[in-house]
């Protein structure tokens, strides 16, 4: 190891300068600026008396491991594990538990992760109470002895419902549950939960951390070593792990992930305020706006307020309308990318949620969530005033 490859070093830098820096960010055999792609399923091992670094690449290789090095890294945990998506890494993650093991999760949490909960591992005998994670009181009477797990997603999708990290965190570590948050909305730039408490990060990679809908991956991260040992026996031996392709891939796109969160969330602060002056839309939802419920503990948990904006637009039909009218950004499920993406969760991410459940959680059919992505702002919102006035 050179002089440049330092662990403890690393750690101590920027948030800027960790994107660019760290170990295994560039080939120390050839100098090459980029980690190689070993695209290998298998090692050749020259010594049988010692423990190969890499044998087999569902359990290791050594691009996915410079990419679970840096995810480590920018979340401030001990170890990182790479997935085909974010719903292996959420599945594989939830595989800590066991058949009659209860989970409290966030109500209007990504629609896979219901869709997870609600058909598969309900089927493993795992038990779920969706909470509104906002009332903490709700949290604490959704205890049950057989309690093992707070799942968080915050700011909640779509309609970003803040949940207070650290006071359910320290709830959660004073009854022995493990405590799993969805960072895909956030990215470490703006937060980071292992610092506030919670014991493993998942993330949807295909989002922010790639940035350029291009990528289908998945990341957890843990703080705790003996956790890490756990998640990655699940890893290894569920197998969902991401391609060396993949993997370089979302490295290229993490390196510009605060400059591309700077400019788009600065966009998304003036379209939530150009919204909310807007005599089409009923409702915006955005966790910088002054009315927000929870802004305030947003504000002491994270160090801004996001690139996605969601809004109602008072019914299916002018949702719809309006989703046919407009030109910049894709319609389309997904967000996080550089081109704006308007998606409409009742019919894409959360199509999977019953009517019912769907309305009492504030998810309307006139209900849109706009990704701000790195157009110029005035462009968009032209675009989207001639959408919304038809
Ligand atoms: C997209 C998304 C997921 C699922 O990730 P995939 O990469 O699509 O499998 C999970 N959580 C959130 C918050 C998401 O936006």
């Amino acid at each position: 190891m050179s002089d440049r490859h330092n662990k403890e070093e690393f750690a101590k830098r920027h948030f800027a300068t960790k994107l660019l820096h760290f170990e295994g960010s560039f080939d120390e055999q050839t100098g090459a600026s980029s980690t190689p792609i070993f695209q290998a399923s298998t090692f050749h091992q020259s010594d049988l008396s010692q423990n190969p670094p890499y044998d087999y690449s569902r359990s290791g290789n050594p691009t996915r491991q410079a990419l679970e090095d840096q995810i480590a890294l920018l979340e401030g945990g001990t170890r990182g594990f790479a997935f085909a998506s974010g719903m292996a890494a959420i599945s594989t993650t939830f595989l800590l538990l066991s058949a009659g093991d209860h989970v409290i999760v966030t109500e209007d949490v990504y629609g896979g992760t219901y869709r997870l909960l609600t058909t598969v591992l309900n089927r493993l005998g795992m038990e779920t109470t969706f909470v509104d994670m906002t009332d903490f009181a709700a949290v604490k009477a959704a205890y049950k002895a057989n309690t093992k797990a707070v799942f968080i997603e915050t700011p909640s999708n779509p309609t970003l419902k803040i949940t207070n990290i650290s006071e359910v965190a320290s709830w959660a570590k004073e009854h022995n549950l493990l405590t799993i948050l969805d960072n895909t909305f956030m990215t470490p730039y703006y937060q980071r939960p292992l610092e506030l408490g919670v014991d493993i990060v998942v993330h949807s990679a295909t989002k922010f951390l790639s940035g350029h809908s291009d990528v289908l991956a998945g990341l957890a991260v843990t703080a705790d070593p003996e956790l890490g040992r756990r998640l990655y026996q699940l890893q290894n031996g569920l197998g969902a792990v991401l391609s060396a392709h993949e993997c370089w891939l979302l490295m290229r796109g993490i390196k510009t992930l605060q400059a591309r969160m700077e400019h788009s969330e600065r966009s998304a602060r003036k379209l939530a305020e150009w919204l909310n002056e807007h005599p089409e839309v009923t409702k915006v939802y955005y966790p910088g706006l002054a009315d927000h419920p929870g802004r305030e503990v947003h504000e002491q948990q994270c160090s801004a307020y996001g690139a996605v904006v969601s809004f109602d637009v008072g019914s299916g039909e002018r949702a719809k309308a309006m989703l046919g009218r407009v030109k910049l950004p894709l319609v389309a499920v997904s967000l996080g990318g550089v081109e704006s993406i308007l998606s409409y969760p009742a019919m894409m991410s959360h199509a999977a949620m019953p009517k019912e459940v769907r309305h009492e959680r504030g998810i309307t059919d006139g209900l849109v969530r706009y990704s701000v992505g790195l157009e110029h702002i005035e462009d968009l919102l032209a675009d989207l005033d001639q959408a919304l006035r038809g």
